[in-house]
């Protein structure tokens, strides 16, 4: 088995590149089919969700624009509970077609915030898609609309998800090993 080394934790390949191309391609076709003719706009959440907007927006069969918004809740391999905003939106959002683009849902605190954000403007509908989602960690009410992969309590790394700024550039997705 694919296994990484990043600083002191060791990870085992836990889902390969071409799953994950699939599961972006099946994302990206039930949104379209679910916004028709309407010009998204997607927010990818920075820095992890950088690769899966990208690719989103490279399979998505349709106009749409791409933005994005850079907030931080995780040091190491726990949550702090804390979000910053980092980089705020510059895009007028009046009635708008926004998708919010996140690499994973933990505990859905850094959702929530961005969702309450989008929510006090005046768009048209604010829908939620996320690559990975940790059902048992996720403690918001949130509707999560487009999920690529449900997740067991794993810390994950590769596809632009890190530990400690290293495993961004890792195709496959590995995960701690036990
Ligand atoms: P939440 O606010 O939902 O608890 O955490 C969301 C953020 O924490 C994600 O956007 C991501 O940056 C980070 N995060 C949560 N789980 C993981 C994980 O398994 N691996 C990595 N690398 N980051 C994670
Ligand atoms: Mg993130």
């Amino acid at each position: 088995m694919k296994s990484a080394k990043l600083y002191d934790k060791s990870f085992d390949c836990f889902i390969e590149s071409k799953k994950i191309n699939l599961a972006v391609k099946r994302l990206a076709k039930e949104i379209k089919t679910d916004l028709q003719e309407e010009i998204p706009l997607f927010i990818g959440i920075l820095n992890g969700s950088f690769i899966f907007t990208a690719d989103i927006m490279r399979s998505y069969e349709g106009n749409c624009e791409i933005s994005f918004l850079k907030l931080a809740s995780y040091e190491k391999t726990s949550s702090t509970g804390i979000v910053n905003q980092l980089i705020g939106l510059n895009e007028d959002l009046t009635n708008r077609t926004v998708v919010i683009l996140e690499d994973i849902i933990d505990t859905g605190t850094t959702l929530q915030t961005v969702y309450d954000l989008l929510k006090k403007e005046p768009v048209k509908q604010l829908k939620v898609a996320t690559l990975f989602f940790k059902p048992e960690v996720f403690r918001k009410e949130l509707h999560i609309d487009y999920v690529g992969f449900s997740i067991p309590d794993h810390f994950i790394v590769g596809y632009g998800l890190d530990y400690d700024g290293l495993g961004r550039n890792l195709p496959d997705i590995y995960k701690l090993s036990n």
